[in-house]
């Protein structure tokens, strides 16, 4: 995989370069051609998990962090506070959680174990997508690219429905629609609770998000139906924080 797509002008990743649509200049480029389902694509990798080394821009779904942490048998914010760190997204303005690279082993992602993934079935959205990549649009539209890699090894050709059924991507898509589609909401919704919310209560509404988006979830009930019952508890807490702002503000 370039490297160079992980870099931003030569220098590392910051938080900033980094949101929940992934990093700044990624995303489809115009030589990067949209695939249908029947349509077949090549290309070749020898397996060396260059790929998952030098990694700083792998950001999680809320559904992937369930996913290994359903994995690893933990609780997903005990999973994040391991293995990710967070920051508030510049443009969403919600939480982006992405995993930690391991910085005494020249950026690895946390997983790369022995030069093979210690996740492989419960890896991000991301990396089973490889060498494709996938757009969500606000009516729930997903559409697939093919991103050209300069790897040599064995040679694979597929279809996009092949390949997706063999990475778990099609199974998961349902839920990955679902994440999209209400992250681009509340990302609409954004300015309207920093307009009414001061820093104090900001915080703590931004850790509500955390919440509802990362860690409110037992790894033993189906992700979408909390996720659901998590954005209708969001609302509330909004509501309440809102409402406790506008006491606060009554009493200067
Ligand atoms: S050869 Fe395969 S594993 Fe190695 S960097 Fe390329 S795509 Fe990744
Ligand atoms: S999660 Fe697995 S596949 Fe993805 S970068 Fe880490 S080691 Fe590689």
């Amino acid at each position: 995989m370039e490297k160079e797509r992980m870099r931003t002008a030569g220098r590392a990743l910051r938080d900033d370069d980094l949101d929940l649509c992934g990093a700044e200049g990624g995303g489809r480029a115009p030589d990067m051609p949209y695939l249908a389902a029947g349509d077949s694509f090549a290309f070749q990798c020898a397996g060396c998990g260059g790929c998952c080394r030098g990694r700083e821009d792998l950001v999680l779904s809320g559904y992937d962090l369930y996913r290994l942490s359903r994995r690893l048998g933990l609780p997903p914010r005990i999973t994040a506070r391991a293995f990710c760190r967070s920051h508030i997204g510049a443009v969403s303005r919600l939480p982006v959680l992405r995993l930690a690279p391991v910085k005494t082993e020249g950026n690895n992602c946390p997983f790369l174990s022995g030069g093979r993934c210690a996740v492989h079935e419960a890896r991000p959205l991301a990396c089973a997508l490889y060498p494709l990549g996938q757009e969500i649009s606000r009516d729930g539209t997903v559409r697939y690219y093919f991103q050209k890699t300069s790897c040599g090894g064995k040679a694979f050709r597929a279809t996009l429905a092949d390949y997706l059924a063999a990475q778990g991507v099609a199974e998961r898509e349902s839920c990955d629609v679902l994440w999209a589609t209400r992250c681009m909401e509340l990302e609409q919704q954004a300015p309207g609770w920093e307009a009414a919310l001061g820093p104090v209560i900001l915080r703590r509404f931004q850790a509500k998000l955390a919440d509802a988006l990362y860690y409110r979830f037992d790894t033993v009930r189906p992700w979408a139906e909390q996720f659901c019952e998590n954005l209708a508890w969001l609302a509330g807490e909004r509501a309440r924080l809102e409402a406790m702002q506008q006491t606060l503000l009554s009493k200067k």
